[in-house]
């Protein structure tokens, strides 16, 4: 039994401006816990401006500070988790903080670069390596990822995602076994044999879960994400199995209901993350507390789910997420207060050992007959009748084992019956003719040259040649990976009206930015990768041709024996080296497809994210449309005020998700008049009521035309007043204006 704490780390995200310097200091003392400072700006402490310099400590186990890179996180925080659940324990990873600290991109990593990517890659990946490492052990991963969100279970791997929105998939439910055991009915694992497999899973979670989200129902920010690895191996022959299982975790944005301040259904969800926090808190404050008999996890979804990582049988880390700016400054004391409660819950992780009574039966079959063979020695008796059919086909199979087992030290076990041993010298026997009349070639070479390695060299090189073939293989996908680069695949189903609208939409949108940056990343991954595969077959013939040499050496060596060893010993020292140079070359060949995946993923991610929002912002230009179809004659910014939310009059908030591209504000000049002029002349005379807003393909080159008539009235107006709007928080995904450009380009 382990027992421990929970750990605490902070990571800092890093802030865009220079100013919020004095805001924090990290206290690093080699021998002491460091220290976090948060320091209160003057006009903040107590509202009003005093001289008191106010400022708070909190300890962490350790705190990375802006420069953290992921790879740093994942060595110091996950790799330790990672090897305990390896050694049969269970781990929890869970990133806590306010919506836009980087709770994400701590636990999932960016949606970008390939460096960014975040725990649980990295995770997936460590593990999947040390599994292959050890071989004395039989181990069986699986994934599952669930989301939970208002109090509601969802399974983000339900195969049923794609066809039916989230409300319509059965909810993922709470079930409390007799011994208090929970188990998640609803929830669906899947076997993931490799690293490709569990990562695949986790784009697929994380497609639907931006599938279900829409403006109104951020369920990024506002939900839970429990991805978790379980983990189970046994030794061969053993009947004890080890479970464990890793949960990591995304929690819901920690900000408060006051600072959300929104109605209606915003409201009630805000309500309900923090209920469901609030819950996590009291649980939390309640395991603090000594001698507390109550524990409240069944308050919430989250702590039953979660009820093993708080307070039982689990390693449990937390990040405190910190997004350390001045207007942040209360969530950040509160955030880190909290880790200061959490560090005091101690767990107790135990080895999850369990007996597979399947397992165990075999088992105990084995040790009966063991001991009856036993029995039969001290007693004298030897069994004379024959032995059956059954018998006979169960040695059989039993030699057949033994014989394709590589282990050198693998064993024929067949008991202390003569008959039986009687009876495998027979069949070995039996097996070793038939391969000498099959195999005239080899039988000449061994009668001739005893020390001659023919038989093994044959083995040898069928062992390459099907290394080779996986190669080849390898190197195949690869290719067909490269040739699914984003196409026009989902363009080809949209009308012409739209697909040039598309164009529009996506030259200036940041995303199309990043799926080029990944394209031409991704090209030249592509083109190392075929340099490395032409270099490895390259290697692979040059072996080939020295398997044959030595093998036709052998040969004539049998006519002329006096074939220079020398040169046999050199062309093998050349062949080892050729084979060491092919292993390297392999090994940076199938790290480069890992890489290649995952920006796949990456890419299809940001596609399908570049879909949607095409699709939002188009419904709400035929909207605009529409309206102005019904009002001729309505001046053009109410048109804008009622479809477009003005940016200048949003507050300046980075945690606010950026979903719909809005255009920029209309700037309030004399040109109004033109501007409206030439709106109203593109818009189609047709009655508003008969303008559906999606399908038709007259209607999309209407809202097109319309489109078009806008970007070149606001590109005009964006150059008059470039001065006037740079003040504005241009969103990054803005199609129209110069400066969003030039900001999304960062
Ligand atoms: P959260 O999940 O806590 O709401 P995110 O992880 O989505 O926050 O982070 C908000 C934004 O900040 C994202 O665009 C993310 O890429 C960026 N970000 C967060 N942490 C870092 C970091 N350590 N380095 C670079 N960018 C970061
Ligand atoms: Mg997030």
């Amino acid at each position: 039994m382990v027992k421990q704490t929970i750990q605490i780390f902070a990571r800092v995200k890093p802030t865009v401006r220079k100013q919020q310097q004095g805001i924090y200091s990290i206290d690093e003392d080699e021998k002491l816990t460091p220290n976090l400072e948060i320091i209160l700006p003057r006009d903040l402490a107590d509202g009003f401006v005093n001289n008191k310099r106010e400022s708070y400590k909190f300890k962490f186990q350790k705190i990375f500070d802006q420069g953290a890179s992921q790879e740093t996180i994942f060595e110091n925080i996950a790799k330790p988790v990672a090897e305990s659940v390896l050694a049969g324990y269970n781990g929890t990873i869970f990133a806590y903080g306010q919506t836009g600290s980087g709770k994400t991109f701590t636990i999932t990593g960016g949606a970008e670069r390939y460096s960014d990517r975040g725990i649980i890659p990295r995770t997936l990946s460590y593990i999947f390596e040390q599994l292959q490492k050890d071989s004395s052990t039989i181990h069986t991963t699986h994934i599952s990822y669930l989301e939970i969100y208002n109090e509601c279970g969802y399974d983000l791997l339900d195969p049923r995602h794609e066809a039916s929105s989230l409300e319509d998939l059965p909810k993922v439910t709470i079930l409390e076994d007799p011994d208090q055991n929970i188990h998640l009915k609803n929830l669906s694992l899947h076997q993931a044999a490799t690293e490709e497999e569990a990562l695949n899973l986790l784009f697929l979670g994380d497609t639907n879960r931006m599938i279900a989200e829409t403006p109104m129902n951020q369920a990024s920010t506002r939900s839970h994400c429990i991805f978790t690895i379980h983990l189970s191996s046994k030794e061969p022959g053993s009947a004890t199995v080890r479970h464990a299982k890793l949960h990591l975790v995304d929690l819901a944005g920690s900000e408060r209901v006051a600072k959300t301040g929104v109605g209606g259904q915003l409201l009630t969800e805000a309500k309900y993350i923090n209920l469901s926090l609030h819950y996590l808190e009291q649980v939390i404050i309640a395991l603090s507390e000594k001698h507390r008999a109550h524990i409240p996890y069944r308050n919430s979804m989250m702590t039953s789910v979660l009820r093993d990582s708080l307070g039982g049988n689990c390693m449990t880390t937390m990040i405190a997420t910190l997004s350390l700016e001045k207007r942040n400054i209360d969530e950040s004391i509160s955030t880190c207060r909290f880790a200061q409660r959490v560090a005091l819950i101690k767990n107790e992780a135990v080895l999850n050992e369990e007996i597979d009574p399947r397992l165990m039966i075999i088992r105990l079959q084995k040790e009966i007959q063991e001991l009856k063979d036993e029995l039969a020695i001290f007693t004298g008796e030897q069994r004379t009748e024959a032995l059956s059919d059954a018998e006979l086909l169960q040695l059989e199979k039993l030699i057949t084992s033994f014989l394709d087992d590589q282990d050198p030290e693998s064993r024929l076990e067949v008991g202390t019956d003569m008959r039986k041993i009687h009876h495998c010298f027979h069949h070995l026997k039996k097996l070793l003719n038939d391969k000498k009349i099959h195999g005239k070639s080899t039988v000449s070479c061994e009668i001739k040259d005893q020390d001659c390695q023919e038989p093994l060299k044959e083995e040898e090189y069928k062992k390459l040649r099907d290394i080779l073939q996986q190669r080849d293989n390898e190197i195949s996908i690869l290719s067909k990976a490269i040739r699914n680069l984003p196409s026009t695949r989902m363009r080809e189903e949209m009308s012409l009206g739209r697909q040039e609208a598309f164009e529009i939409f996506k030259r200036d949108h940041a995303d199309s930015v990043t799926i080029e940056d990944n394209k031409q990343i991704l090209k030249q991954r592509f083109s190392e990768a075929k340099a490395l595969g032409e270099s490895i077959n390259e290697t692979r013939s040059k072996i080939v041709t020295h398997w044959r040499l030595p093998s036709t050496g052998v040969s004539e060596n049998i006519a002329m024996p006096s074939m220079p060893d020398l040169l046999e010993e050199k062309l093998r020292s050349q062949l080892e080296e050729e084979k060491r140079r092919y292993k390297t070359m392999f090994t940076h060949l199938k790290a480069l497809k890992v890489e290649i995946e995952h920006l796949q993923l990456l890419m299809d991610k940001a596609k399908m994210k570049l879909q949607k929002e095409f699709e939002a912002w188009w419904t709400e230009e035929a909207t605009s449309l529409q309206v102005l179809a019904a009002a001729p004659f309505t001046a053009p910014e109410r048109v804008g005020a009622s479809t477009h939310r003005p940016m200048s009059s949003q507050p300046c908030n980075v945690n606010a998700r950026k979903i719909l591209p809005s255009p920029s504000p209309i700037p309030h000049s004399q040109e109004h008049n033109s501007t409206s002029a030439s709106l109203e002349s593109s818009v189609p005379e047709r009655p508003a009521s008969s303008v559906p807003l999606t399908g038709d393909s007259q209607t999309d080159s209407d809202i097109l035309a319309f489109i078009k008539a806008r970007q070149s009235i606001l590109q005009k107006k964006c150059k008059c007043t470039s001065s006037r709007a740079t003040g504005h928080p241009t969103p990054l995904t803005n199609p129209w204006g110069q400066e969003g450009k030039g900001q999304s380009k960062k």
